[in-house]
């Protein structure tokens, strides 16, 4: 009897132990250089800080789009080709349809009132679970930026550069993860939102006209700006991320995420940002606040603002990639947790 035990406790250290050595395998393809190579390319002059609608945002959802072709990673369902298209107001803060004007999108009366639609555009890729492929765990992070004013452009590096090619190289760890036989029980999708400048338009959208099931999309994780460091948090340790919402939906996931940390990464957890009187109010200015208003658990990560939040000076040099790289892994481990974890992530609060 005592054997026995000893066989199970042995047995079960083991499946632990190369669970854990898997993990950190795929952690391992996230690297700083690669990081680095993507976002000095995102965050160029040539992309004119990809304002909402104009032409450097055109170019920005082609470089994502490229990425998960070349990658092999598939487009989301009910995407034309990695696009979820759909029309913005900016000035109004509406979002609508694209295919409920086949025509002339521009110009439109509404309330008696002319309406500018701008065809804009989210972008969605998909790894499908091996075991529960409908349930959903969306990574989200927005592509969009302030644009530009006369020769002045607003590259916007951490906000939020930083968080998107984040998800371009998580998907390729996940990818690489199931190109081995390995890859999330549960489908995970990295959804690249426009249009949050403008008033978090995108992923308003993305949950108007879901790419799947809300009931089915179990966990969001929403990266914006995970680059640099906050000048005014007071800490010399630099190893740190502002958590914000995992515990307000679900204490399974808070849970989760912070188990994960300490077993993996080991950040410090910063939950200044989470608390419910904080007057920054972040639970409710970036896109994972769409997911929460559906009920959907989430957790925001963020390294807070800095003295260039929206001015020119949020340029590549000024990332850390050692953080942004610690940080991505993290989300990378988070992920991978919620996607093999026996029971799914379940809300128990109001
Ligand atoms: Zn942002």
């Amino acid at each position: 009897m005592k054997n026995l035990k000893l066989i199970i406790l042995i047995f079960s250290i083991s499946i632990s132990c190369s669970q854990e050595n898997l993990s950190d395998k795929y952690a391992e393809s996230i690297t700083s250089n690669e990081l680095s190579d993507l976002l000095y390319e995102f965050a160029s002059d040539k992309f004119e800080g990809r304002e909402t609608g104009e032409p450097g945002q055109k170019l920005a959802v082609n470089f994502i789009r490229d990425f998960y072709k070349s990658n092999e990673i598939d487009k989301a369902d009910k995407t034309e080709d990695y696009f979820q298209k759909l029309l913005v107001d900016v000035p109004g803060k509406m979002v609508t349809f694209p295919y409920s004007f086949p025509d002339s999108v521009r110009g439109f009366m509404m309330n008696e009132k002319e309406v500018n639609w701008i065809e804009t555009e989210n972008v969605a890729a998909i790894i499908k679970g091996s075991v529960h492929p409908d349930e959903y765990i969306i990574i989200s992070a927005h592509l969009d930026h302030v644009g530009k004013r006369g020769d002045d452009i607003y590259n916007g590096a951490d906000d939020d550069g930083s968080g998107s090619m984040a998800l371009l190289e998580l998907a390729q760890a996940f990818k690489l993860a199931e190109s081995e036989g390995n890859g999330p029980k549960r489908s995970i999708v990295f959804l690249h939102v426009t249009g949050e400048e403008k008033g978090l338009l995108g992923s308003e959208y993305y949950t108007m006209d879901p790419l799947y099931s809300l009931e089915k999309t179990i966990t969001n994780l929403n990266v914006d700006m995970i680059g640099r460091t906050d000048p005014n948090r007071g800490s010399d340790n630099d190893r740190y991320i502002y958590l914000i919402g995992s515990d307000r939906l679900s204490s399974k996931l808070h849970e989760t995420s912070e188990e994960v940390n300490n077993r993996t990464i080991n950040l410090e957890l910063d939950y200044t940002f989470n608390e419910l009187d904080d007057p920054n109010n972040f639970y409710e200015r970036s896109d994972h606040f769409n997911f929460a208003k559906n009920n959907i658990p989430v957790i925001f990560y963020f390294s807070g603002t800095h003295e260039d939040y929206h001015g020119t000076g949020d340029t590549p040099d000024k990332i850390r990639y050692d953080l942004l790289t610690e940080r991505t892994k993290l989300i990378f481990y988070t992920a991978w947790e919620i996607a093999n974890m026996d029971k799914k992530i379940e809300v128990d609060k109001e």
